[in-house]
Formats: structure tokens, sequence, C-alpha cells
């Protein structure tokens, strides 16, 4: 049974319509033809002579009574289609299409299901009083019946064309039940490289990552394993559509691997999970989709397994070493979920089509260059840390720009109010928390720098000087404004030390206080001392500071007409 927070393994999401060339003739395939006992497959399976699905124990998906019916049909002689099974250079024989009739017919014999239930007749149409019997409890002619029924068999020699035998089982593959590209692999391919694969598909940690319990039922995490070899030994840059047919010939390359690429291999994988989980852990190879207009707030997709997400994460940390980027797990997560929130074609080339060529080199290409930047630099980066992020959303999880509570740490953007001011310096007073939205639909008329700091803002330094009716004072600052104004205030003995809390309609938070609480008991971030002994929050972004200003002013009876500033900007580098 699938678990609550399991993984689901979306078939809409597998890439564009997939085109199959046509047969090539000068193959060949050779089948030989044969009616076959029950009895006979059964002993064959039992001797370890046919093989119906390694691993097949876990793959049985057909229920009760489907399988009850399948053994009316034999006891009532109604024929069933064709079995086909490939016969391989070990001397063996491997189910192609037939596996689940063949289980049920075994696992009824045996008296109990792969899964070890009891198999005992059910939902019976016709021979409704075999309800509820087993094998055992049939009298000898109704067992005879089922151990001497005959199926058609068709059997490909082992000298057949192995790439034509792979078309043509896929053809033939229309089954009720009908094999998916990783279990058809499993058949054709198996071998050392397929081993290698399953044996990584069952990494603690990576079951951890997808949030599977068991074995995937129809190989889903095989194939993602093999998905990600496939770009680890060709690279993105060689991709070429359909994704099925990438990873089918990368399984045909291999499938005869050396020890020493399999070392490399399962060394590769190992370091990809291990970094991505210190990086993501569960969030790992999920979407965080943005808030809209209606409700600010993001959220993650806790359920979908993002394929793209999967490819580029996989693939940046199986070929980088973990000591490169232990010291920027979190600039790497902020900068992968502002992609994921900011970025146009980033979140376009993960969530449409995501096996076309132009996607492919899109989401690689965007994703390799901020990783680049972000390990590259020697220096310390000059961005706000998550540290930062973290104390300042403690302190006060509001929206700096719609003034909401922002839900989730996950949610909040560091805005940098650099460009306005202060040449970027990565102090608590210059930035500000935002929602992704909020920050998004903003700086879509006015991008604003959100993580990285470009080292030549740093020459530029502003000064502004404030006019307030005939005074002056020169602000280094942006919250100099709303402060020195409240000063003045005083000084014409408007705002007088009584005159608390100053709170605007529409904002949870005060603006003055006689201490430097918020009405909901938390601390002001950036308390500001006034000179009538009360306190005013300075911690905002330069357009609400402004806005602040106008609004004390006017709460006062000031018009804002008396207020003006000059801005100057100088080159400090001249
Ligand atoms: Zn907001």
């Amino acid at each position: 049974m699938p678990q609550d927070n399991e993984l689901t393994f979306d078939e809409a999401l597998e890439e564009e319509e997939e085109q199959l060339g046509p047969l090539i003739t000068n193959r060949k395939i050779y089948t030989k033809q044969a009616d076959a006992e029950v009895d006979g497959l059964y002993r064959k399976h039992q001797r370890n002579k046919l093989i119906v699905q390694p691993d097949f124990q876990r793959h049985f998906i057909w229920d009760g009574k489907k399988a009850s019916r399948l053994i009316e049909s034999a006891i009532l002689d109604i024929p069933i289609p064709s079995i086909y099974l490939a016969e391989e250079q070990d001397g063996r024989e491997y189910v192609i299409d037939g596996q689940q009739r063949l289980i049920s017919f075994f696992s009824f014999i045996d008296g109990k299901f792969p899964d070890g239930k009891e198999f005992r007749l059910t939902g019976l149409k016709v021979l409704q009083e075999l309800n509820t019997r087993s094998f055992k409890e049939l009298d000898q002619h109704m067992q005879d019946k089922i151990l001497y029924y005959k199926s058609r068999v068709i059997t490909f020699t082992s000298e057949s064309d192995e790439q034509l035998k792979f078309e043509v089982f896929e053809r033939l593959n229309t089954g009720s039940v009908s094999l998916n590209n990783q279990e058809l692999r499993n058949c054709i391919y198996h071998g050392p490289y397929i081993d290698l694969l399953r044996e990584l598909s069952k990494e603690e940690d990576f079951r951890y990552l997808l949030g599977l319990h068991d074995p995937e039922k129809r190989m889903g995490d095989i194939e993602l394993v093999a998905r990600f070899a496939a770009f680890y030994h060709v690279t993105y840059l060689k991709y070429k559509p359909p994704m099925k047919d990438f990873i089918d010939n990368d399984i045909r390359m291999y499938r005869h691997l050396s020890d020493k690429d399999a070392r490399a291999l399962r060394s590769a994988f190992k370091t990809a999970i291990s970094t991505i989980k210190s990086i993501f852990d569960k969030s790992a190879f999920k979407r965080y989709l943005r808030g809209d207009g209606d409700d600010h707030n993001g959220k993650w997709l806790a359920r979908q397994f993002n394929k793209g997400l999967y490819d580029i994460l996989m693939y940046t940390f199986a070929k980088t070493p973990k000591n490169r980027v232990y010291n920027h797990l979190d600039a790497i997560r902020e900068s992968l979920l502002d992609l994921m929130t900011h970025d146009d074609s980033f979140i376009n080339a993960i969530d449409k089509s995501t096996g076309s060529s132009e996607m492919v080199l899109t989401r690689f290409k965007i994703w390799e260059e901020h990783f680049e930047h972000l390990i590259g630099s020697t220096k310390e980066p000059r961005c706000f840390s998550s540290k930062l992020k973290e104390e300042i959303y403690r302190a006060d999880p509001s929206c700096m720009i719609c003034e909401q509570r922002i839900q989730t740490i996950d949610d909040a953007a560091l805005d940098h109010i650099h460009q306005y001011w202060m040449g970027g310096k990565t102090i608590p007073e210059n930035a500000r928390l935002t929602h992704r939205y909020c920050n998004w639909s903003r700086s879509k008329s006015n991008r604003v720098e959100i993580i990285h700091v470009p080292e030549k803002t740093e020459t530029r330094v502003h000064s502004r000087t404030l006019f307030l009716g005939n005074d002056r004072y020169p602000c280094k600052y942006a919250w100099e404004i709303l402060f020195n104004t409240a000063e003045w205030l005083i000084q014409r003995n408007l705002l007088k030390a009584h005159d608390f809390p100053i709170q605007f309609p529409g904002s949870k938070r005060y603006l003055v206080n006689n201490n430097p609480l918020h009405a909901n008991g938390k601390e002001f971030f950036a308390p500001k001392p006034l000179s009538n002994g009360l306190y005013i929050e300075v911690h905002a972004g330069t357009e609400q500071l402004l806005n602040n200003t106008y609004r004390l002013l006017e709460k006062f009876g000031v018009s804002r007409d008396r207020l003006s500033i000059e801005e100057d900007m100088k080159n400090a580098a001249s």
C-alpha cells in the first residue's frame, strides 16, 4: 500500500510523445512456438530455469479477484493470450509478457501470493461455489484442469538481435498490465549493470529522499537511477531526446561494465545523494511554488517528484566533491529556492516537457551558472546569510511589502535595499524580509538584486539631505529620514511623551511606543530611542520608511509638502 508521504511518479510528467523508428528489417529475430502446460512452466520455474521477473515478488500488481478469474478461465478451458519468453545466453528463459498470469497460476498452486497472503478464490461469477476455496481444497479433477491447462508460449531464441527484440517486445506489450520502459530494460538487459542500478536504488538515503519505504512497484526508482547514470556518463550537453532512448543507449553501452566503471558510478551516486540530503533533506527534488496575488504565501509541492530538479541536482553534486560545497550549503538551498520562484525560464524548464533538448539544456545551464557563481568565488560571498534571514524572521516575520505574516521561513526572501542607499552593506538595517511572491511581483518592474550584491555597487555612496520647514538634516541612512522627522515633531512640541503607541491602519506593528515592543509583545527589530523617551521602529524598506514619515507628519497636522529630500550620488572611487 502506498504510504501517506509516498511520492507519486506521475507518468504525465514523462517527456513528450516518443516516436518509435521503423523496424529495421535486415536484423533477424527467431522464435519458436508451443503450447505449454501450467504444470510444466511451474516446474521450470521451481528449477530456476524460467525467470518471471527478477524481484518479481515485489512487482505483482493483480488483485485477488483478477487472479481468481484467471484460474476460473483455466477450469472452464477458456484460452488466454500468448505468453512471451526470451531465451538467454545463460540457458534460462525470461518472461517478457505474461508475468501477472504466470504469477497468478504459480501462487494458486503454492497456496499463497508473493506477499505471503493466502490465495483463496474470490469474486468468481460462473463457478460461484468455488469461492473461498484454495488449490488444495479443490477436488483432483479441478486441480488437474488447472495443472494441465495449456497456454500458447512464444519464445525468442538467444540468437535474436537484442535491439530488435526490445522493439518487438515494446509492440507486443499491450496486455492489461503492460511492462513499462524500465521493466522491459530489466528483462532485456539483465546483467551486472541492471544489478548495479537496482543496488543503488536500494540505498537508504536515496529511498529517504524519495520518501519510498518499499521498492517502487513499477521500477520507477530503478529508472531514476538509470536516468541519473545516463546524464552522468554522457553529460547533458550531448543529450538527445527522447529520454527513453537516452537511457536505453546508456544501459546498452554499459551493460557489461567494468568494476572500475561500477565503482566510479557508485561513488558518484552516493556523493550526490549524501550532499543533496545535507542541503535539502525531505524537500529534495520538490518544487517550491511562490504565492500569488490572492495568497502571498508560497508552498512546497511536497508530494510531487520533479524530474527536472532531480536531473540537475544529481548531476551537479555527483561531479562536485562534498568539501567544495560544504561551506555553501545554505546559500545553495537559498539559490535554488530563488530560481524556483523568480526565474521564469528556469521554472519553465523544470515544469514542462522536461525531456525536450531545449528544456534540458536550459535548466542545466541556468543552474550550473548559479552554482558555479556560488561556490566558485574564493572570497566570502557578499550575501545575506541564512542566519541573518532567520534572525530577522524570528524577530518579526512580517512581509515588508504587504505587511502580512510570512508563514514559513522558506517563503521569506531577503531583499537588499542597497541600490537605493548604501552601497550594499550587509547589515540588518539594510535588509528587509518579504514574501517571495511580493518580492517577485515588485522585481518584475524594478529588478532587485536578492542574494548577490555586485562588487561594483560598493563604490557608490549616496548622501541625502532632508529638508523640513526651515531645517535640514543630512541623512546617511534611509531610517534617519523617519527618525529626524520624529525628532523635528518633538522639537515643535507636536509629538509628546504620552503619544504612544502610534500605529497606522493596516499595519500590525507599532511605529512608536514607550518601550521597544510591538502590539504582539515582540521586540522592535531596529529600535531607536527618541529624545522624549519614546522608541521608534525604523526597520522597514525605503518606500515604507518614506510612507511612514509622511503619515507621521500628517498625523500631527503637518502637510507632507513641507518635507523634501535632495539626493546626491557620489562615486567614492573618483
Ligand atoms: Zn508580502
